[in-house]
């Protein structure tokens, strides 16, 4: 694509980035066919094209962001299946990234839209104030159906619909401090604590350092880690998302340096891609873009990581019939597709894959509380097509899709972690069946 930016919008290193982002699109628009919103509301400007079309608009001609490019960016869920499907490489994430930051420093949006984004980035990354905003939110759960009704007030009535019957106890094991492996040491990794999964589901880093333990890693919870900074990143907040990157860089660096990494584990896949992408958000800060760019290179999946050990045999292979939902951050964020199926069938499970796989779920983030209407179209299509499957659960490595999809499926989702656990000697999760009578039999 051809671009008309002057001298002096080039010397500017953000417009630079974006500058070489456009001039690789061809306009060819095979991306649209994948993407979720263009799909399901059929708006050129709702597709990747029609985005980069009025990015490159709004930065050539150095103008404020206005309503019609603040409501099409909005509807982007970051789902990324653009950057899979494009032949010309283009990295539509830093982008819309970069999009996000103009509109958030050039645009004032509505007082209700204002009020919901900060209260959002104030509670969601911080575990102490969203687990007392999830008890707030049972009183507020009659009204929900009420407030959807109300247009401005749709986030609230979005939210309050999402929020867990109950919330677990934080668990002991998200301290800081080091889980010696089992026997002879095969590794050493630090594990992301994060911010909402910790709350809404402990289990899944207390099962995952469960078993790294039991095959021989040795797990550290680094003192002073964590929300990634995904969820602020994604409204174009920089600076808060760029001080969580910092933080999380300097307390990852101080485990390296005092014992040294295997890889820093994820179990949340929105939380890896941009762990995977500090590299490049710190790149222009001489203080940490080297530290950084070591961090993203040790972050991986625990998927990742766990295909990368010598396994044992399973203790136990279920036979359970799994429905796996690929999260658009693993399959197009992070280009993991094969390992987690693989670790599932490897211990013992039926892996089934639903239709449409590379659409996502309409989670996001906060997409399925900011863009509620979108966000249900697509999660109703999501949960049609997993359960054309005939699973009897459904397995994903992202905190979200596992909100998301639950909200609406009748199969029990559960974190791909919980799974392979089992088939290692952990816990039967709750709501899963054994079927090994079953498959003896067949
Ligand atoms: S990130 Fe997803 S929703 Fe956004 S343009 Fe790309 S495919 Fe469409
Ligand atoms: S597929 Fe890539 S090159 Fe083609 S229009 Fe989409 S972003 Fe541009």
């Amino acid at each position: 694509m051809q671009t008309n930016f002057s001298l002096a919008q080039l010397a500017d290193p953000h417009v630079a980035e974006s500058e070489k982002i456009l001039r690789k699109c061809v306009h060819c628009g095979f991306c649209t066919a994948t993407c979720p919103t263009y799909v399901t509301l059929g708006n050129e400007l709702d597709s990747p094209r029609g985005r980069i079309y009025l990015i490159k608009d709004m930065l050539e001609n150095g103008r404020a962001a206005d309503k019609e490019i603040v409501t099409h960016i909005d509807r982007c869920l970051s789902c990324l299946a653009c950057m899979t499907t494009c032949p010309s490489g283009v990295n539509y994430m830093h982008l819309v990234d970069h999009a996000r930051a103009h509109i958030e420093e050039t645009y004032r949006r509505p007082l209700l839209d204002r009020l919901t984004r900060a209260m959002l980035a104030f509670v969601l990354p911080y575990p102490s104030r969203f687990r007392a905003a999830l008890k707030l939110a049972k009183l507020g759960q009659p009204f929900a159906g009420l407030f959807e009704k109300i247009p401005a007030l749709k986030p609230l009535g979005a939210m309050l619909k999402l929020a867990p019957a109950s919330v677990p106890a934080a668990s002991p094991m998200a301290s800081p401090g080091i889980h010696a492996g089992h026997g002879t040491r095969k590794g050493r990794v630090a594990i992301l604590t994060g911010c909402a999964q910790s709350v809404l589901d402990p289990a899944i880093n207390d099962t995952t350092i469960a078993l790294l333990t039991r095959l021989g890693v040795e797990v550290v919870v680094p003192d002073g880690e964590g929300c990634c900074g995904a969820l602020v990143h994604h409204m174009g907040r920089e600076e808060a998302a760029l001080a969580s990157a910092r933080r999380n860089v300097d307390a990852w660096t101080r485990a390296i340096e005092q014992g040294g990494l295997d890889a820093i584990v994820i179990t949340a896949s929105g939380c890896g891609t941009t762990i995977k992408d500090y590299g490049f958000m710190l790149r222009l800060d001489p203080a940490y873009a080297d530290k950084a760019a070591r961090v993203s290179a040790l972050a991986k999946d625990i998927t990742e990581y766990l295909a990368s050990l010598d396994l044992p045999e399973p203790v136990r292979k279920p036979g359970t019939v799994v429905a796996y939902h690929s999260a658009c951050s693993m399959q197009h964020g992070q280009k993991i597709t094969r390992q987690p199926k693989e670790l599932l069938a490897k211990a013992g499970f039926v892996v089934r894959e639903p239709r449409e796989g590379h659409l996502c779920c309409g989670s996001a983030g906060t997409y399925n509380i900011l863009q509620s209407e979108i966000s249900a179209r697509l999660r109703d299509r999501k949960v049609r097509n997993i359960e054309a499957t005939g699973a009897e659960i459904v397995a994903t490595g992202n905190i979200g899709c596992i909100t998301q999809i639950a909200s609406a499926a009748k199969l029990p989702v559960v974190h791909t972690i919980k799974l392979l656990d089992w088939a290692y000697g952990g816990p039967q999760p709750e709501g899963v069946s054994d079927n090994r009578a079953a498959v003896a039999a067949e």
